[in-house]
């Protein structure tokens, strides 16, 4: 069992962190830049970025590592630097946790698949496995694989996150509402199925990020609840469904009407509750004081 098991098994609700990206383009990242370079060029606004969510009362905070696959960072010429991209992720947030605050290591898509033929088992299995390995030298109490959408991928990364001793392996899908209602991933897979397969790879957490605002995400926790009633959830809701206003992506839920819905996720079997696209300090700020009232 990691620290992050062992924390939730004393009960209770745990606030993770919110938005990296919307944080990161806010200080001055372009969009032709790599996000996983300002860990080797820009620690300190990386660092301010994780401070903030300490400061706003997170129980645990990320890295800036969700594109630091060798797969996403080779256009940028940084393939050869994964494990010292990884690496200083993971001090950073380390650094800003201190010793009480828990850091999970962030790990997105390669945006490659193998049934495409776009790459194969093995790069993607080594790539996640590199990444892993840098995110744990650094010092991350978990690895959390997100914004999965294709289970053959989250599959392959939950493996390779298991080959770091003593780290609770967390993994959360995307999912969006179908026009029958039901939610499924970008690649069609049920919450059932995302569910299962993270499940028989040896998961330790398991949840749903982006692509919903709150409300959205109470039936998706509903769901898997329903499914499993044992498994620790971990929900990051955007700030909201995207509205495009005066040609910028707004996400429109404010802190207060996402604070105003935790007791729903909560009560719908959610275990750790943060924020995706377009949640802020604030927004954290606001949850966790919602969920440490208890
Ligand atoms: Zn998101």
């Amino acid at each position: 069992m990691g620290k992050i098991l062992e924390v939730l098994s004393k009960g209770g609700t745990l606030v993770s962190d919110g938005a990296w990206g919307t944080f990161l383009h806010k200080k001055g990242l372009s969009a032709d830049q790599c996000p996983e370079s300002w860990n080797l060029d820009r620690p300190e606004d990386v660092y301010d970025i994780a401070r903030s969510y300490v400061e706003a009362g997170a129980d645990m905070i990320l890295t800036n590592s969700f594109g630091g696959t060798p797969l996403k960072l080779e256009p940028y010429g940084l393939k050869d630097r994964v494990i010292e991209i990884n690496r200083a992720a993971a001090q950073i947030s380390r650094r800003a946790a201190g010793k009480d605050i828990l850091v999970l290591g962030s790990m997105g898509p390669t945006g490659k698949m193998v049934f495409m033929g776009e790459v194969t088992e093995e790069e993607l299995f080594r790539g996640f496995e590199a990444q892993a390995r840098g995110l744990a030298e650094g010092g991350v109490d978990g690895l959390l694989i997100e914004t999965m959408s294709d289970i053959q991928e989250s599959a392959l990364a939950i493996r390779a996150a298991k080959t770091r001793p003593g780290l609770d392996v967390l993994c959360t899908f995307t999912f969006e509402r179908m026009q029958s209602g039901e939610f499924r991933t970008m690649m069609g897979t049920t919450v059932e199925e995302a569910v299962a397969s993270a499940m028989g790879e040896g998961a330790d957490i398991i949840g749903a990020n982006c692509g919903n605002g709150t409300a959205g995400m109470i039936e998706i926790v509903s769901e898997i609840r329903k499914l499993h009633a044992g498994i620790p959830i971990l929900v990051h809701a955007n700030a909201g469904l995207p509205i495009y206003r005066d040609g910028a992506t707004v996400f429109p839920e404010s802190p207060e009407e996402m604070a105003g819905q935790i007791k729903l996720l909560v009560e719908a079997g959610a275990n750790i509750i943060g924020g995706c696209c377009g949640t802020t300090p604030e927004h954290i700020r606001l949850m966790a004081a919602r969920i440490h009232l208890k």
